[in-house]
């Protein structure tokens, strides 16, 4: 199916001015498919001209261009043509359309808890022509009035606030504002509902009924954060929240972590988990929050003008929903998080192949956007701003904003507009600014260099900046610089930071080496860190003082912000191969048992464990293994009951160990650690263990399953059954990864995230073939976005060989891949050429 060119949108955007949509959908028929009704009004600067509307029905019933019927035929794959436009127009489409089961259009579920039936709208990035006909841009934004005919028994929510009823299942909603194509929405089903209000705003919550004792578990420390949030972008950005009531609805199967739909977030409800969760996830869900919210100013109020200017919307919610979740809600390392968590994700997407700039000059289709909501869009995006800030002030940042949304309110704006907004208010010229950061891809390398005297001072301290050849640009950057020593009078042990320097490095100035002169003198700190408060986006190296220091050191660190920085640095040196795997597992042994911050517990374990299993070669692979399981079992012992370390630590040894009579002696309560629950999450997560290892078969897993009727019970179902070290299993799994499209997209992602398990190579050897002869195919009939997930999970990443990427490069040699997955082999290709390497 062709996607809409940016040369042809800005065509019709030239042409056309749409002044409403009134949508109406009827969704009382048989179970696949809804009467869809669109009536579009809409005016034409040429009179005569001719322009297309977008529909994918399952079949066209009629098409109406003022007053005149059409043939319904003249469809041709999702366009339409229309000629002869007058000056004032009115279109009318009726269709059926199919219900979808992959996150995208309107997507259908039947709850297993209770075998009720939930829709969810989900028209992003260019699927609202999935639900209605319409001219399906950004910036032929239209006021949209919809009606929905549901079954008496259900609750419809839609953008906008209930008109009239429902009567007899008819439920009217009011005119939104101007809205992008993109947003519309609507939930329907019998959804539970919880409402409140915040400072005029009414808020709504939405969750299945099989999920209502979760929001009402949760609802105040939702609505808290909800509150908290609205207050702080109120005060940050000097606008009212532009629309008429603030609901979040949780809905089921949803791909992404949420969509910021104007009036109507939708989330996904893993959101309201059933089993204990730790802070940090509860952090990440106040996060999410935060950034739909920023949306509503950032993307809804005023929409970028084509998918160009994407970071306009994730990089500005990724800012600020982490900022205003730091600063307003309790969960106040935020900012930790993101140093280590989301960044990573920005400095892996930004050093491979397929990098692109945060603002590209040209995005040629919506297929290409859907590929570029990545690390480079969100988190680099957001860190770039981190470093505009430091380097603008805050006050002139954000009056920039102000005028920014004073001047495209309801409208659509681009890169240079944001620009010139900013210029203003802060009186510079930001044009070469961009042009290195927003402009360029690519990023820098900052290394510490120290010469040290005879008596243990500094001599010379710089800071060097280097960039890769195939990019060598040099940017300013502003950047702290933290110098981390016991304390002086001897109070314990801990470091602290003893003095920070901020910085600007100027390579037009100094050529890409910073001396920093106010150090020279100083007695050597035992830590330094360049890029201390995380202020810009770059790869840092320590000088080799630090190296050798960190081990000891780290788990004295009273920082937490540094101790993360310290922990991002050790992994970025192992992921490029310039240290051994096994300096980071010492460095796990030595200091994660210690570490408070759960988020960074997390993150480090997940990041060690897959180092672990591609950069080691399967003969030593089990020794690190162990020592890995050896650390978790530690940081158990030590970590207080009940809390979220312990969890942490015993999801990271349950995964690890292979232990199977004492793990699954946990599973019959059988040495549980005090204050840890066994819930239905972890007794799964003991399962999937289990089944990897061949200490649990299909018996145990469809007695769990028979237990558990929830939807999380069939994904891990599915996830253990495909990693079941069982050739039928496995064939069976890959049947369903390159086969039909009858399984949900979360059920795919569930046995996607099953098959490949590094224990089981002998196993699975011969699926390395099928994956680059059978997922093309298999990507084909598939939904864009299914089928990229399914080629990233489903892709051989433990078959760390030569073959595999001959294999690879032989795919990429055709000329007929679709877009998505090429994209995906590019990168997963990408990641084994550097899993090779260290292990050469
Ligand atoms: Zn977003």
């Amino acid at each position: 199916m062709p996607s809409l060119t940016r040369v042809a949108a800005g065509e019709r955007a030239a042409l056309l001015t749409v002044e409403s949509y009134d949508i109406e959908l009827d969704l009382t028929g048989p179970a696949e498919r809804f009467r869809s009704t669109s009536t579009v009004r809409f005016r034409a600067a040429t009179p005569g001209a001719g322009t297309f509307v977008e529909v994918r029905p399952a079949r066209l019933l009629g098409v109406r261009l003022n007053g005149a019927e059409l043939d319904p035929a003249a469809l041709d794959d999702n366009q339409f043509p229309l000629t002869g436009l007058a000056a004032e127009n009115t279109l009318v489409v009726e269709a059926e359309m199919a219900y979808s089961n992959s996150g995208e259009g309107l997507h259908r579920f039947v709850d297993p808890a209770d075998g009720e039936t939930y829709l969810y709208a989900m028209s992003g990035m260019d699927n609202a022509q999935r639900i209605f006909a319409c001219f399906d841009q950004p910036d032929l934004k239209a006021p949209v009035t919809l009606t929905v005919v549901a079954p008496p028994e259900w609750t419809v929510a839609g953008n906008g606030r209930l008109g009239t009823g429902p009567v007899s299942g008819r439920w009217v909603f009011a005119p939104t504002p101007p809205l992008a194509t993109y947003f519309v929405t609507l939930v329907a089903g019998p959804y539970s509902v919880r409402r409140a209000e915040h400072d005029g705003i009414p808020l709504g919550l939405y969750c299945r009924r099989s999920l209502t004792e979760h929001l009402d578990r949760d609802i105040e420390e939702i609505l808290t954060v909800t509150r908290q949030c609205l207050d702080r972008l109120h005060r940050l950005f000097g606008v009212r929240y532009p629309f008429d009531k603030y609901d979040q609805a949780f809905v089921p199967e949803f791909n992404m972590g949420a969509m910021e739909n104007p009036g109507l977030v939708t989330l996904r409800d893993e959101y309201l988990p059933r089993s204990a969760v730790t802070d940090a996830e509860r952090e990440r869900r106040a996060n999410v929050i935060a950034h739909e919210m920023s949306h509503m100013w950032f993307g809804d109020l005023v929409t970028l003008r084509w998918w160009d200017d994407l970071w306009l919307n994730e990089s500005f919610a990724e800012y600020f929903g982490t900022r205003v979740t730091a600063e307003a809600t309790r969960f106040d390392r935020a900012w930790i998080t993101f140093a280590l968590h989301r960044k990573a994700w920005g400095y892996a997407a930004d050093q491979r192949p397929s990098t692109h700039p945060v603002a590209p000059a040209e995005v040629v289709d919506a297929a290409e956007a859907l590929a570029n909501l990545d690390g480079i869009s969100y988190a680099k995006g957001a860190s770039v701003l981190r470093q505009l800030v430091a380097w603008l002030g805050d006050d002139a940042f954000l009056a920039g904003l102000r005028e920014y949304f004073a001047a495209h309110r309801f409208g659509n704006a681009t890169l240079a507009d944001l620009l010139a907004a900013l210029a203003t208010s802060s009186g510079r010229d930001l044009t070469g600014w961009a042009q290195v950061w927003l402009r360029q891809p690519r990023l820098n390398t900052v290394r510490t260099e120290v010469r040290l005297r005879d008596d243990g001072h500094y001599a010379e301290v710089a800071l060097v900046q280097s960039a890769p050849p195939e990019h060598p640009v040099l940017r300013p950057h502003r950047i702290g610089v933290g110098l981390y020593d016991t304390e002086p009078a001897g109070e314990g042990i801990a470091l602290w930071l003893r003095d920070r320097i901020e910085v600007d490095l100027d390579p037009a100035v100094d050529g890409g080496r910073t001396v920093l002169d106010g150090l020279s003198g100083q007695p050597a700190a035992r830590l330094l860190l360049p890029n201390d408060g995380d202020l810009t986006f770059a790869k840092v190296r320590l000088d080799a003082g630090s190296v050798a220091a960190v081990p000891a050191a780290l788990s004295e660190l009273a920082d937490p912000l540094a101790r993360a920085l310290f922990w991002a640095e050790a992994l970025d040196a192992v992921t490029d191969g310039e240290r051994p795997v096994a300096d980071l597992v010492a460095l796990v042994v030595a200091a994660l048992p210690a570490e408070t911050e759960v988020a960074v517990v997390q993150d480090v374990l997940a990041r060690a464990r897959n180092l672990l299993d591609r950069y080691l070669d399967p003969e030593v692979r089990p020794a690190a293994l162990e020592q890995l399981a050896g650390a978790c079992a530690r940081l158990l012992a030590v970590a207080p009951p009940g809390g979220s370390g312990q969890l942490a630590a015993a999801r990271g040894w349950i995964s690890s160990t292979v232990d199977t009579a004492r793990v699954a002696g946990w599973l019959a309560g059988k040495d549980v650690p005090d204050g840890l629950a066994v819930d239905a999450e972890l007794r799964w997560a003991v399962l999937r263990r289990l089944a990897v290892l061949g200490a649990a078969g299909e018996p145990e897993i469809a007695a769990e399953q028979a237990a558990d009727r929830s939807a999380s019970g069939a994904e891990w179902a599915a996830t253990c059954r495909a990693a079941l070290p069982d050739p039928a299993a496995k064939e069976h799994a890959w049947r369903l990864l390159v086969g039909g499209t009858s399984l949900s997209n979360r059920l795919l992602e569930a046995t996607a995230r099953g098959f490949w398990q590094p224990e089981q190579a002998g196993l699975t050897d011969s699926y390395v073939e099928r994956y680059f002869a059978e997922m093309p195919a298999a990507a084909r009939r598939r939904t864009p976005w299914v089928a990229d997930r399914v080629a990233g999970l489903g892709y051989p990443r433990y078959a760390v060989s030569a073959r595999t990427r001959e294999l690879a490069a032989a795919l990429l040699a055709r000329d007929d891949l679709p877009p998505g997955l090429r994209r995906v082999v590019v990168d997963e290709d990408d990641d084994l050429r550097r899993a090779l390497a260290a292990r050469r």
